[in-house]
This record gives C-alpha cells, structure tokens and sequence, in this order.
C-alpha cells in the first residue's frame, strides 16, 4: 500500500530546533548528525480525539535510545511535550493525525563520524501530519521473506530506536520488488523476528505467540497488546518462532502505531488459513480500540 499525497499536509508547520517553520522551510543543517550519519532516534505517535497515544511510553523509549547513543544536552519531557503541543495548536490538528518525533544528535562543527564534533546539543522536529493509519485493518496485508535480516544485539541493537533505517528499508525494497505490502524479517538464526515497521503475533490453537524482543523493536503496540492477552486471559508466550510455524499459524497479526492492528493472509505465498473455530484478532482487536482513550493525554 503506497501512501498518497495528501493536501491537507501542503501548508503544515513544522517545529525544527526550537521553531515553528512552513513546511517548505522545515530543514536541517547539512551538518547535522541526521544528514551526516543517520545519528538521530525518532518515535512515530498516534494523534486520537482523546489525546496523544501513550504518550510517556514514548517519550520513555525515545530517552532510552538517546542515552544508548550518548547524546548530550538531551531536551527534558515536558519541553518535548511543549513543542508537540505548539505544533498541533498551530497546525489545528486534533485528530486523525501522525507525528513523526526525531531528535538528531545535532549540528556537527565540521563533517565527521565523531560525535565530539556535535558542540550544539540536539535538534528537536516535531512533524505532524494528517494520516490515517496506512494499513488496509480489514482486509488485511500479504508479505513475503526478506533475505536482510532484522539486527541482533551484537550488530546494532533493536532496541534502539534509530534512525539508521537501511536495514529494514533494503527488505521493504525487497516486499514492493515482489508486489507485497511488507517484509517479514528473520533473526540472525533464521527465527521471524518482525516486519519491516511492524511486530508480529500469531495464534495457533488459541495461544498467542510473539517472537521474543532479542532483534525487533520491543513495539509501544506489541507491549499493550501482551497486557490485553493477560487481561482477557488468553495464554500468551513469547518464544523462537520459525517461518513454518507462522505459515501453518491459525491467525497472524501485524502491530504498530502507523497500521494499529493488521490481519496478515499471506506470507511467501502461503494463505494464513484459520482452521479454528475462533477469532482472536477481532477479540483482542475490539479490545484494543476500546481502550485507546484511556490511553491518550491531551497537551
Ligand atoms: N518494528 C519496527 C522496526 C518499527 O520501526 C516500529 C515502529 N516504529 C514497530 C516495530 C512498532 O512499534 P510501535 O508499536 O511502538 O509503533
């Protein structure tokens, strides 16, 4: 699914280091740590009517991979919380909106890898933007196998949520190469790990299966969707999951802040064929869209 160019977004502003710029004028350094060496962290958030979504959960991962990558002069959560508020005051956005939160490492003092040469503390954008979540929800997405494989802790954790995204980008090239809407990316021991944005669960005889966290991002959504199993008491377990065992899966499910919950039909040309007589997505589903405002804070 390609996302569409959408007018409403032609005139937003944007909040770059400390301003609120038109979109045409929103830009960084040629210097900056973003442009020099995909040297930022970035968090994607879901603008509802009740709020932001799990605001703090964000924030909370977006310090996390900041302090991994030892940035300095790390802007404090109620000045982010500040910006994001002015950017969505200026641009009327209270709803039905997508935010894309990067903070770089900032400007360099000359070109180089060395982050000693980062002397102006971190550069802050605050991108909203009109967009609904771009998966189909209903009738779902196909995906095949990348032959990239999702980072382990000792190439580059995942954990860290980065901006140095070559490594999903090259298998998201590989899922449009083959006419499929995602990838599915395996670990370094040949287990799935996640897609190329989103995490994966599976269902088989009514027990909810994640791959364990070890090379995918830990997702905000992947984290609320395990609370929900426990709450309505569905087994859950977290665990090395191969290819076959996700091809003969009764239910297979995508998660994320920019498709929320996502059917997956197909992987590598396999129908995801549901042999029981349940329907678990739509449990945990339903649930899921019923517990979004309790979630959201309002700037
Ligand atoms: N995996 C990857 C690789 C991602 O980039 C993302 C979202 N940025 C996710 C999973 C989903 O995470 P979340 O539920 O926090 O949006």
């Amino acid at each position: 699914m390609l996302q569409k160019h959408n007018p409403k977004n032609d005139d937003i502003y944007v909040h770059v280091a400390g301003k609120l710029v038109h979109r045409d004028n929103a830009k960084v350094s040629v210097f900056d740590s973003s442009v020099q060496g995909g040297d930022a962290v970035w968090e994607g958030l879901r603008v509802y009517k009740q709020g932001l979504f799990c605001l703090d959960r964000h924030l909370d991962r977006l310090f996390t991979s900041a302090k991994a990558l030892m940035f300095e002069n790390i802007p404090d959560r109620s000045s982010i919380k500040k910006a994001i508020a002015e950017t969505l005051a200026k641009n009327n956005m209270v709803e039905g909106c997508h935010i894309r939160l990067t903070l770089t490492r900032g400007e360099k003092i000359t070109s180089g890898m060395d982050p000693r040469l980062n002397q102006k503390g971190c550069c802050l954008i605050v991108l909203a933007e009109w967009k609904a979540p771009v998966y189909d929800n209903d009738g779902g997405i196909k995906v095949i196998t990348s032959s990239i494989r999702r980072n382990a802790p000792q190439f580059l954790d995942s954990k860290i949520h980065h901006n140095n995204l070559l490594n999903n980008i090259l298998a998201k090239i590989q899922a449009n190469v083959a006419g499929k809407d995602a990838a599915l990316m395996l670990d370094e021991q040949g287990f799935v790990s996640e897609l190329n944005g989103t995490n994966l669960f599976m269902f088989k005889n009514n027990i909810l299966y994640t791959p364990h966290a070890h090379a995918c991002l830990p997702g905000i959504t992947r984290g609320l969707v395990m609370e929900i199993a426990e709450e309505l008491k569905i087994p859950l377990r977290e665990k090395n999951l191969s290819l076959t065992e996700f091809y003969t899966a009764d239910e297979v499910f995508a998660t994320g802040t920019m498709g929320e919950l996502t059917p997956v039909v197909e992987i590598d040309g396999r129908k995801i064929e549901n042999r029981s007589s349940q329907r678990n997505f739509e449990k945990i589903h339903s649930t899921f869209l019923k517990i979004i405002p309790g979630f959201c804070e309002k700037l």
